[in-house]
């Protein structure tokens, strides 16, 4: 492994807070060291108190707070006296542990301490580094894997696997002085990481890089590489299969959960193991990153019966701990199929997402150690009290507000721009991972790199185009539970007795017919929601007051929203609901160019100001505001409405 020190950016950060920044974020570069959140690092800094006298002060990375973009205010400053007081106490449960700390902070409105932040006080060095390093779990985790880190490690610590937090540096401060020799540079904690100390932020730093380097070497020296990637294809899977799965598995977790497939040669090649069951119903690679995983022999067989042996296996060992705990949700985070891959489940994108990147990791760890000799994980009951100690139960105790739509999926056509785009914001911003398609190709860039949105280049008016971007929706999240049907073109403004058929057939197309399709795909979906479906549609006022030179929008529209309310009598049995948007005169959309708006105006013998407000409540309408109508739509406040038509015109008189 290499120094990712580099001597031009290095002074660019200042003072030792500065440099202690500048190597956490090189270290959390590189996920085989340390993922999300995970990992953690602390400064030793002598500075003045209020009363100018001197004070030393533990700088130690902040709980919230990931390596890789951490800033100084991501470290929380605790008076190291009293850190490492703590360490004499003979008990101090995690909870007292965590408000000790707190209440020794000197900035109260810093974020909670690392739960290994007594230890990082115990070390005497200035700098101190933590990581996971996968190369080092590889080693740890066969049937003779102290013995290998001992052989490799003879000049640092060895510490025996214990739970993180108070126990941990307990121990810790036991060994040190017993074992510690002049070349000690780290720790190794056996099934967990290492520890890395030096007097400046580039020694501690490239000492850690030097103790993975070192777990590298003998991997590779034992040719634990893990065996090459077979690209293999799996087979197709139906995207209503995927939903149904979904479906299972959040109704064992009790809320829509997002699902993502991943079929890469890497992923596919690891399900489709023979001996999958043995190397994989172990346990996590690191206590720090507990998955709980379900292999499924058969699609979507067995998450009931996952999430009732969960359920046992958590009532076993509560019943040891003496503690009254809570059960986090039965549900599996990751699932491994032969037949359809690896697949991650969560509260929202980000969560699968994140749920796929540590697995990646573990899958990597495991197959290094079956290439050394058999992988072997900590025991369930040491996983059990990982995922069960006091802070993770804290952790769910003050549980955060969840967004409406968490968990959920919807698919928003005509996505790149006007009313499309603002409802993909709207049901972003309330939580739903959301597939956008348009015919622009803009609509896959949109929202930058955001893993809960899919945008995909899509003609509605093809049905193949529309089978395709249902199963990459399925893929990504799961299945779908809002469909907002937004898609349309105006045509050009002509009486009847000019309009010709292929014109007309041409909006009907886009406005009717690709409605129509999607519907009927989607609907198998919808039905498979684990909050049941819901459909928005797009009229326009045109519906209940069409306008003249519009026959084809209007007629088309017309015949969408009787398309709608069919839609609401046939599904309501599945739960679907089904309601209609009729906006009129939203300026902010590509339909209206400020040429058009300067000539519509002039027709009306209004100013483009007047004639943007043009209706009773004289207010402008936007594209939010009928975004927000089609999320509240999907959202609980229309729970006992479907077939509504609603206006968002600012009041037309014609309407009325
Ligand atoms: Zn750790």
């Amino acid at each position: 492994m290499q120094s990712l020190w580099n001597d031009a950016d290095a002074p660019r950060f200042e003072g030792p807070l500065g440099q202690r920044v500048y190597t956490s974020r090189l270290l959390g570069q590189d996920h085989s060291l340390v993922l999300h959140g995970g990992g953690n690092t602390s400064v030793k800094i002598r500075q003045a108190n209020l009363f100018r006298e001197p004070e030393d002060v533990l700088y130690v990375k902040g709980s919230g707070w990931d390596l890789e973009t951490i800033e100084a205010q991501g470290f929380a400053p605790v008076r190291l006296e009293h850190a490492r007081r703590l360490a004499t106490l003979e008990q101090l449960s995690d909870e007292q542990m965590v408000q000790q700390l707190r209440a020794a902070m000197t900035d109260p409105s810093a974020p909670t301490p690392s739960v290994e932040t007594i230890l990082h006080a115990l070390l005497p060095a200035r700098f101190v580094d933590h990581t996971h390093a996968d190369a080092l779990l590889a080693i740890t985790n066969t049937s003779d894997g102290e013995r290998r880190v001992r052989e490799i490690y003879g000049d640092s610590v060895v510490v025996p696997y214990i739970m993180p937090g108070f126990d941990l540096a307990r121990l810790v401060a036991e060994l040190l002085p017993k074992h510690q020799s002049p070349n000690t540079v780290g720790l190794v904690l056996l099934n967990h990481g290492f520890f890395s100390f030096g007097d400046s932020a580039r020694e501690s730093y490239e000492r850690m890089i030097e103790l993975v380097s070192r777990a590298e070497a003998y991997l590779a020296a034992h040719a634990a590489v893990g065996p090459p990637v077979r690209v293999t294809t799996p087979p197709p899977v139906e995207y209503v299969e995927l939903a149904a799965l979904r479906r299972q598995v959040s109704q064992v977790a009790g809320a829509p959960m997002i699902m993502t497939t991943h079929t890469g040669a890497r992923e596919t090649s690891f399900v489709q193991r023979d001996d999958l069951a043995v190397i994989t119903q172990q346990g996590p690679a690191t206590p720090d990153h507990v998955i709980r995983t379900k292999r499924l022999p058969q699609l979507g067989s067995d998450v009931a019966a996952y999430a009732e042996a969960y359920a046992a296996y958590f009532a076993e060992h509560a019943a040891q701990t003496k503690q009254p705990l809570k059960m986090l949700d039965p549900a599996p985070r990751v699932a491994l199929d032969p037949d359809i891959g690896l697949v991650t489940f969560g509260r929202t994108a980000q969560d699968a997402a994140i749920a796929f990147d540590v697995y990646s990791h573990t899958i990597d760890v495991i197959l290094r150690a079956e290439a050394l000799g058999g992988y072997l994980a900590l025991s369930a009951a040491e996983i059990f009290a990982v995922e069960y100690w006091d802070l993770e139960q804290a952790k769910l105790k003050r549980g955060s507000s969840t967004p409406t739509f968490a968990g959920e999926v919807a698919l928003v056509t005509g996505a790149a721009s006007g009313i499309g785009k603002a409802t993909v914001e709207a049901l972003l911003r309330r939580g739903a991972a959301v597939v956008g398609l348009d015919l622009n190709p803009g609509v896959k860039d949109l929202f930058g790199k955001r893993v809960d949105f899919l945008g995909l280049e899509t003609d509605v008016t093809r049905e193949q185009d529309i089978a395709q971007a249902l199963e990459s929706a399925g893929r990504a999240f799961g299945g779908l539970d809002m469909l907002v049907l937004n898609a349309g073109i105006f045509g050009a403004s002509r009486r009847i007795e000019s309009l010709g058929l292929q014109e007309w057939r041409t909006v009907m197309d886009v406005n009717l017919d690709a409605n129509l399709v999607l519907l009927r795909a989607a609907y198998p979906l919808l039905r498979c929601a684990p909050r049941n479906g819901r459909v928005v549609v797009i009229g326009s006022k045109n519906v209940p007051a069409p306008g003249p030179g519009a026959a084809a929008y209007s007629a088309s529209k017309a015949a969408l929203n009787q398309l709608a309310r069919v839609a609401a009598l046939e599904w309501g049995a599945d739960g679907i609901r089904v309601n209609v948007i009729h906006p009129n005169a939203v300026f902010d959309t590509s339909l209206w160019t400020e040429d058009v708006l300067r000539s519509r105006a002039a027709n009306y013998g209004l100013s483009v100001e007047d004639y943007r407000k043009n209706n009773v409540l004289r207010i402008e309408v936007t594209s939010r505001d009928v975004a927000e109508m089609a999320a509240e739509m999907c959202g609980p406040l229309f729970s006992r409405t479907t077939a509504a038509q609603v206006p968002v015109d600012g009041g037309n008189e014609r309407v009325i």
